[in-house]
């Protein structure tokens, strides 16, 4: 095995260069929080606070993202945090696709190195990355099965900032949370979802536990 390959995930994020972005960054936000969480979130890529400190969702996307992990009792050591894109992408642009193809490995690792119950993919380009195409605004709050884990989008955090609306439905997905897990935990009916991206079936059921 190479010395790239046998380093932590971290660390080859730290030394890579595969795309643009590695130009720009002050430093790599890997992620962040429980290597065996059950929960992990997944948002767009880091901002400005995010790239000074090296650590994902630490501004105030951050701040009300902690605000509603405590509402359900929660801390941020309970649960893993990362981002589509491990740099900062400047002027806190929206990731190019190239980007997030570049970096979609490092992603990839993390989920089959943490293998959480639940991933809550926090806004479209994460969304995305499950179920391609379809709005976050129709899919949010309703879990979906992805490879045997489930998927649960919710609108992300500084969207919700910016709009009130979105901050009420934000904190309605949180609530639900709780009872998700425990449905998974029971071996409810989100493990036993068909695989979303397994063709010949048709797009992802929703789990009808909501
Ligand atoms: N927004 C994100 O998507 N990720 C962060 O880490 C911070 C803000």
């Amino acid at each position: 095995m190479s010395e790239l390959q046998s380093s932590s995930i971290a660390e080859r994020i730290a030394a890579c260069d595969l795309c643009g972005l590695a130009k720009g960054r002050n430093k790599t936000v890997p992620g962040d929080g429980a290597a065996d969480a059950d929960i992990m979130f997944i948002g767009e890529g880091p901002g400005f606070y995010e790239d000074q400190r090296g650590l994902p969702f630490v501004g105030r996307a951050g701040n009300l993202l902690n605000e509603m992990l405590a509402s359900i009792g929660l801390r941020r050591a309970d649960v893993f945090v990362t981002n589509m894109v491990k740099c900062r992408p400047p002027n806190n642009r929206d990731p190019f696709p190239a980007e997030i193809a570049a970096c979609a490995p490092y992603l990839d690792e993390q989920i089959e190195m943490v293998r959480p119950k639940v991933i809550v993919a926090l806004g479209r380009y994460s969304f995305s990355k499950f179920f391609p195409d379809e709005a976050i605004s129709k899919a949010r709050g309703k879990p979906r099965d992805w490879r045997g884990i489930v998927v649960y989008p919710m609108y992300h955090p500084a969207a919700a900032l910016r709009n009130g609306n979105l901050r009420v439905r934000l904190e309605d997905d949180f609530k639900r949370l709780p009872e998700l897990i425990r449905e998974v935990e029971n071996g409810g009916r989100a493990a036993r979802q068909q695989d979303a991206a397994a063709p010949p079936q048709p797009a992802a059921k929703q789990i009808g536990l909501f």
